[in-house]
């Protein structure tokens, strides 16, 4: 059976999309979505809120966080060329799902491991920041960390330097100055898949790897070192995904025993995006998303 009242990836003001919970949830509800999780970057700040607002609007709560985690294996560039990726990734991000009512010792030790990585995100801008006056660009820090609603990402910096003339684009930003192995990004270790799953299942949760046509790894080897990892599932209806590629993705998850999920990866109505309107076959999901 196939459904379109899915949508378990979207962002609010906790990290870096336009809308508030209620908002989303306003938009949610009104494009149909029955089953709704948020997925907000390295933060679950959202979810009391977001509880409440679903229940109000008859919707299925499911908690979740998009984790920033390390690239796992080497990028193909002709492959991300094809996927029309201009610049190769900087981290992998891994979707996690848990249920309404988590483990509560698993649930805590993994906000214990998480918080950390979110409350990283200003110092480690500050230091990016600095990085770039040191290249003669003034950025004020608060210019940055006042675009952000929620969490600061390079983002936010990347369009300060445009209104600054400093570069073109949000693009040049990254390809000169800000991306991974320019001059002014600073790495942190990220997670991998393995200990972020292993925490995430402690809970009573489980994972799936986003947009995985961001990585450039040829979808066969990716789907086989998610499954080495103890990933439970791939999210093969992404909205970037055609849909040759949701259905050749969906059919390898099958070969090897991984689930799928399904998601707008929503940020806000800009350019025409709305949430939900996804066909999924329901089946396919884990049951912690078709049982929700
Ligand atoms: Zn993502
Ligand atoms: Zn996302």
């Amino acid at each position: 059976m196939w459904s379109s009242s899915f949508d378990l990836h979207c962002h609010t003001t906790h990290s870096d999309g336009a809308l508030s919970v209620e908002e989303l949830a306003d938009a949610m509800a009104k494009q149909h979505v029955r089953v709704w999780s948020l997925t907000d970057h390295d933060t679950i700040a959202g979810w009391d809120e977001a509880k409440v607002a679903a229940k109000e609007r008859n919707i299925r709560f499911v908690p979740g966080v998009e984790l920033t985690c390390a690239v796992e294996l080497p990028w193909d560039e002709n492959i991300l060329e094809a996927s029309s990726r201009n610049r190769p990734p900087s981290s992998w991000h891994l979707l996690a799902y848990f249920p309404y009512n988590p483990i509560p010792e698993g649930l805590n030790n993994f906000k214990d491991w998480l918080s950390p990585l979110q409350d990283d995100r200003v110092p480690r801008m500050l230091e990016i920041i600095d990085k770039v006056n040191g290249f003669g660009m003034k950025i004020e820090p608060s210019d940055v960390l006042s675009r952000a609603k929620g969490s600061v990402g390079r983002p936010h910096l990347a369009m300060a330097m445009v209104d600054a003339g400093y570069v073109e684009s949000i693009d040049q930003a990254f390809e000169e100055w800000l991306g991974d192995g320019r001059p002014c990004n600073v790495e942190r270790p990220k997670p991998s898949l393995a200990e972020a799953t292993a925490l995430v299942h402690a809970a009573g949760g489980i994972t799936s790897l986003a947009h995985p046509r961001y990585y450039g790894v040829d979808y066969e080897t990716l789907i086989q070192h998610l499954k080495a990892s103890g990933v439970d599932a791939i999210e093969a209806f992404h909205r970037s995904h055609s849909d040759d590629e949701r259905h050749q993705l969906w059919k390898l998850a099958e070969k090897y025993g991984l689930g799928i999920t399904v998601g707008s990866d929503f940020h806000s109505f800009r350019g025409g995006h709305r949430p939900g309107h996804m066909p999924v076959v329901v089946k396919s999901l884990p049951a912690l998303i078709s049982s929700a």
